[in-house]
């Protein structure tokens, strides 16, 4: 069977532009969308779909292990596969909250673990598509690419910076000089990027990175290219796998260029037109208060979108003023009545310590995610028996010097009120007898 996929324009659906061009957006100046031919995908049952999926869902067959790779029919069906650069991304766990959904009055709360994957966030998804097509349009010779380049908050360089380094291709990253967390730096120095670290933010550094990437030597690997999307858009489709085939009732995920909130409703809208599922969950896109245009535009019952300059917030990967996705975000969360939340700093401080006590260990992103479920409770919108998917979109240890200083109180502006600081003695017995007595007694009574 022949599955055929193209570039076209994401706001009028219309167009046709070939996945071996270089092109990232629309005459009119809109973002493109890969567009898949539905038609010839339904020629398989959703059952077909369902059970060739399952077959290779973590098994070893090159490359179908990939969680991304495993639904290459719906992603990039006709690259050969001898020139996809997959690093095993996706197949990560769903993590049943028991004990945190227990304390919130949820009882069937997940969340999905994208940053335990090979960067340690869920860019990986979406950079396995873009890096593989541009090593198959390489490896043809084709267009005299030199190189692949990206503007980052942290997670995107690192995860182009590892897939590059894998095919070895060169890969320039353009970071915001002091804005990012000390292990998101050393990912593309370790991966051998050309790392740039430029005083100005992240939107400065997307202004940039499109100049750079303007003559077409150096492939741009933004979210604005639609590649990224179609990796991205398994995420949603894997939960509802992880369910075996069944859907949850809210997904909260945050947003910051939203990419992300974009490929998950485009994942779902084409797993509905095969028939695999009838509706598609209520989705709630997450925003910090200190970078929330997408939140103002919501509540302004989405009449008016103005960017805004993103302050500082712990959820850095998130702080974007001005997102490059939001017309198709906007597009599908009016479509399906989708919700935007939005957390302050105090607030996603505390959700994510507060999950973290019941064993998961979350970064800040998530937190805010977690910060504004916590918000749908207290309002009766969410309801004990829903059940609630939190997509993680990174691992905490990205953000280890965050959730240092929340613990060591020195967050400024903010109440540690969950903090669980080290206890620093000398080598006696004790004094260390003494201390564990005291937090025995605190913790039993
Ligand atoms: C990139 C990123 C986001 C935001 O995703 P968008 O597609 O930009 O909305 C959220 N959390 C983390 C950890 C990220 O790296």
């Amino acid at each position: 069977m022949h599955y055929d996929a193209w570039f076209r324009d994401a706001d009028s659906g219309t167009g046709r532009w070939e996945l071996d061009e270089i092109i990232y957006r629309s005459p009119s100046g809109g973002l493109l969308e890969v567009a898949h031919d539905l038609e010839a995908l339904k020629g398989r049952t959703a059952a077909g779909w369902m059970k060739l999926w399952d077959g290779r869902y973590k098994r070893t067959q090159w490359p179908f292990s990939s969680g991304v790779w495993g639904k290459k029919e719906m992603v990039l069906p006709n690259i050969p596969d001898a020139d996809i650069v997959s690093l095993d991304e996706g197949g990560t766990n769903l993590f049943w909250a028991e004990r945190f959904g227990r304390e919130l009055g949820v009882k069937d709360l997940w969340v999905k673990q994208c940053g335990v994957s090979h960067t340690g966030s869920f860019k990986d998804l979406g950079m396995t598509v873009l890096v593989s097509q541009v090593n198959h349009m390489m490896k043809r010779g084709k267009h005299n690419i030199l190189g692949v380049a990206c503007a980052s908050t942290g997670d995107t360089s690192a995860a182009l910076a590892a897939y590059c380094a894998a095919a070895g291709m060169t890969s320039v990253v353009l970071l915001p000089h002091g804005k990012i967390s000390p292990a998101q730096l050393i990912q593309p120095i370790a991966n051998n990027s050309l790392t740039l670290a430029l005083d100005t933010d992240f939107d400065g550094c997307m202004d940039l990175v499109q100049q750079l990437t303007e003559d077409k030597k150096l492939y741009l690997a933004n979210s604005m290219n639609s590649l990224r999307v179609e990796g991205q858009k398994t995420v949603g489709i894997e939960i509802i796998q992880q369910f075996d085939w069944e859907l949850p009732d809210w997904i909260f995920i945050p947003g910051g260029n939203l990419g992300n909130v974009s490929a998950l409703y485009k994942g779902f809208e084409e797993i509905r037109e095969l028939g695999i599922i009838s509706r598609i969950p209520r989705i709630v896109c997450c925003q910090a208060e200190a970078a929330n245009p997408l939140y103002l535009a919501y509540k302004s019952g989405w009449k008016e979108f103005h960017a805004i300059t993103a302050k500082e917030t712990q959820a850095s990967a998130i702080r974007i003023g001005n997102p490059v996705s939001r017309t198709k975000a906007i597009k599908a969360l009016m479509k399906h009545d989708g919700r935007v939340e939005q957390a302050s700093e105090q607030e996603l401080a505390d959700a994510t310590a507060r999950a973290d006590r019941t064993g998961l260990f979350n970064c800040p992103h998530t937190g805010v995610a977690l910060a504004a479920l916590i918000k749908f409770v207290a309002r009766g919108e969410v309801k004990p028996t829903d059940r609630v998917v939190v997509v993680s979109t990174a691992h905490g240890l990205k953000f280890g010097n965050v959730k240092a200083d929340y613990h060591m109180g020195k967050l400024p502006g903010i109440v540690s009120t969950y903090a669980n600081p080290p206890v620093q003695l000398a080598a006696d017995r004790q004094a260390v007898y003494d201390a564990v007595m005291r937090h025995m007694e605190k913790s039993f009574g």
